[in-house]
């Protein structure tokens, strides 16, 4: 029996309400699944911690965090709560944990479900359905910390693209493409490298890396967008997309905006992946304008654990993760669907906890 120790960062705002449904449901596939066992401990590492003690992120949990099988995260940072560069403290937490254990593919899903009110006109459930995987350890933020600010007169910050780091994404890019199942639009397994080479030599380079990589997949199409032509064709025509790669802040961006074409950025689950660890959570922040209410999405914090099974059942070969890893995404598929259970977000009017238990519901029963 696979038994895996999940660290559980809930963090700040939203990010314990979600997490807690999150759990909910981890718990309701492993009651499905009894060969599947997790172990959770829960750590503080918070903008709350740090206004606290000065600490965003203890040694003692990142050490914890290394050691786990995976990290269950929900979300941080404080608008008001800053560092003394004015910079927020989230970076501290997940830069920290993403550079430390070298978790270079940041993995986002944009897929549009059933019964979610959604901004674009027109569009069918699945019609919209790619992976946007963010370089994660290189890019402009790379630079983080590193910047200079000149007299008050002149700052700047240094992008960093390395060949090494750009083959590890661009590779697993296409490997994903190999394992889904093609676009929307034509069924086309394709990988589209997302970058502004028109203008700056580093962009040229990931571009001119992306093909090198390339051409080890000629079953793959190759495809190419500019980043601002990108945000535009993301809108207009989201269905030609299977998996799209690009550089760490323009990752960061047209996430949102992906997150934004399938009703709100409660639906966008993540996974930060490396090969040896993985920190699972929700692509959204802490929003701290709706902490408390009980109103927050936690679809995308379920589908994040989704995610995360998915994760350890590949890389240890265990079947009933994968499956259950499934199971969560069929559940909340029925949920949306027939039950028509979700938060105002997306067009509803339930709680967080009412959708954590739809889902849960859905496992148990089995239907
Ligand atoms: P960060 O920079 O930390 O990612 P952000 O500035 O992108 O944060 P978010 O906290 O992600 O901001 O919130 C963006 C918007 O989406 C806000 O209006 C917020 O209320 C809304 N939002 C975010 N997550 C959810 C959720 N789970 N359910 C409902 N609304 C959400």
């Amino acid at each position: 029996m696979a038994r895996y120790n999940i660290a559980v960062l809930p963090g700040d705002g939203i990010g314990k309400e979600i997490v807690t449904e999150g759990i909910k449901v981890l718990k309701a596939v492993e009651e499905k699944f009894p060969g599947l066992k997790l172990d959770y401990t829960e750590y503080e590492a918070s903008a709350g911690l740090y206004a606290r003690t000065g600490v965003a992120i203890p040694d003692e949990v990142y050490e914890q965090c290394a050691k786990a099988d995976a990290i269950y995260f929900g979300a941080m940072g404080l608008p008001g709560i800053r560092l003394p560069d004015g910079t927020e403290v989230a970076g501290e937490i997940i830069f920290k944990l993403r550079f430390g254990l070298d978790l270079y593919a940041g993995v986002r899903p944009i897929k549009l479900y059933p019964g979610v009110n959604y901004p674009l006109k027109d569009r069918k459930p699945g019609s919209i359905d790619y992976v946007i995987l963010r370089e994660n350890v290189e890019g402009l933020y790379a630079s983080r910390g590193a910047g200079t600010n000149l007299r008050d007169e002149v700052s700047t910050d240094t992008i960093i693209i390395t060949r090494k780091g750009t083959e590890k994404i661009v590779k697993y890019a296409f490997e994903l493409a190999k394992r889904r199942n093609g676009s929307p639009l034509d069924g086309k397994s394709r990988v589209t490298c997302v970058d502004k080479s028109n203008v700056l030599r580093s962009y040229a380079f990931f571009r001119k890396v992306y093909d090198d990589v390339a051409q080890n997949y000629p079953e793959i199409e190759k495809d190419y967008a500019y980043i601002d032509a990108m945000t535009l064709w993301q809108v207009q025509r989201p269905e030609f997309y299977d998996v799209v790669v690009t550089e760490n802040m323009f990752g960061d961006i047209i996430s949102d905006l992906g997150a934004g074409t399938v009703g709100s950025m409660g639906m966008a689950p993540s996974g930060d992946v490396g090969d040896e660890h993985g920190l699972f959570q929700p692509s959204h922040g802490s929003a701290p304008t709706i902490a408390g209410k009980g109103i927050a999405n936690p679809l995308a914090a379920i589908l994040s654990g989704s995610m995360m099974l998915d994760w350890l059942g590949r890389r240890h070969n265990d079947d009933a993760a994968i499956k259950a890893a499934d199971c969560i995404e069929q559940a909340v598929t029925k949920v949306l669907e027939i039950d028509k259970i979700m938060t105002s977000d997306i067009g509803g009017e339930a709680t967080t906890a009412q959708v954590g238990d739809a889902v849960a519901e859905r496992i148990a029963s089995g239907k």
